[in-house]
């Protein structure tokens, strides 16, 4: 049951990055076009990525190469997200057992969460993508996970989308960690309610009002459905337009990307 997103009314943005804004290093038509009308339209924006291999730093220097103007707040990835949500969870501290790379590094610290290399002293095993992954770190987490350490993982997407099709992603690795020690990790990324609402907060906006813009309809799409929050389906990346058009909660939108976006909300707003 799509109710059509009355785009006039939205005041704010949230877009996924992967599939949406680039693809590997590949920039997607459109992006700066619809931030700077986003922008003169007095809306705010805010990348919303599941990717936790960056730090903001490390985005805003990828997207600089595209030509795309971000600044770090303008960045919310599952690896900021899992953090913040670590800290609350352990107002006390926590040692945290990584799988992960610099963006879940920085992040963690940045919380004040004590990162340790003996999986077996650690609180929490806290799992994200990484293209380096040892055999040997996975076999930690593991036994750390079955002697009684509680597991999270940064998003459960299993795939994303690269310059040479879709390869393993967290959510890979997760179900990975899960088969072997018999334990389900708890998620923080999208389309958990978590990380969304801290987006929201960030931009001080009300679901109503905020537009989802994704690629993938199980992370990006039914999360932010499930919110009450419209929503706009790009063909630029994993899901086709078949599966968006047979979802039983399908997206408002579905276009073939930014450019049709930006279309869409100068049509709204004339
Ligand atoms: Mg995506």
């Amino acid at each position: 049951m799509a109710h059509s997103a009355n785009l006039s009314e939205v005041r704010a943005v949230l877009l996924d990055m992967d599939g949406v804004v680039y693809i590997g290093d590949q920039p997607l038509p459109g992006v700066q076009q619809l931030l700077d009308y986003l922008e003169s339209t007095g809306r705010d924006w805010l990348f919303v990525t599941n990717n936790s291999s960056r730090t903001p730093a490390q985005f805003v220097e990828k997207i600089a190469r595209m030509e795309i103007r971000a600044d770090e707040p303008h960045i919310l990835s599952s690896a900021l997200a899992t953090a913040s949500w670590l800290a609350a969870q352990y107002p006390d501290g926590a040692r945290a057992f990584m799988i992960g790379q610099d963006g879940l590094r920085w992040a963690l610290e940045r919380e004040g969460i004590t990162l340790v290399e003996e999986a077996q002293t650690a609180d929490v095993i806290v799992c994200g993508i990484d293209f380096g992954v040892r055999y040997e770190r996975l076999a930690d987490a593991t036994l750390a996970v079955r002697a009684g350490a509680r597991f999270v993982g940064t998003n459960s997407d299993t795939s994303f989308p690269s310059e040479r099709g879709q390869i393993p992603g967290a959510g890979a690795l997760l179900a990975l960690l899960e088969a072997a020690s018999g334990v389900k990790p708890t998620v923080i990324g999208k389309p958990n309610a978590g990380m969304f609402e801290q987006a929201m907060r960030k931009l001080g906006t009300t679901a109503a009002a905020t537009l989802m813009v994704g690629d993938r309809y199980e992370t990006d799409i039914a999360g932010a459905v499930e919110l009450g929050m419209p929503t706009a389906a790009v063909l630029t990346g994993i899901t086709p337009e078949h599966e968006f058009r047979a979802a039983a909660a399908p997206p408002d939108l579905i276009l073939p990307g930014l450019p049709e976006l930006l279309d869409a909300f100068r049509q709204a707003d004339s």
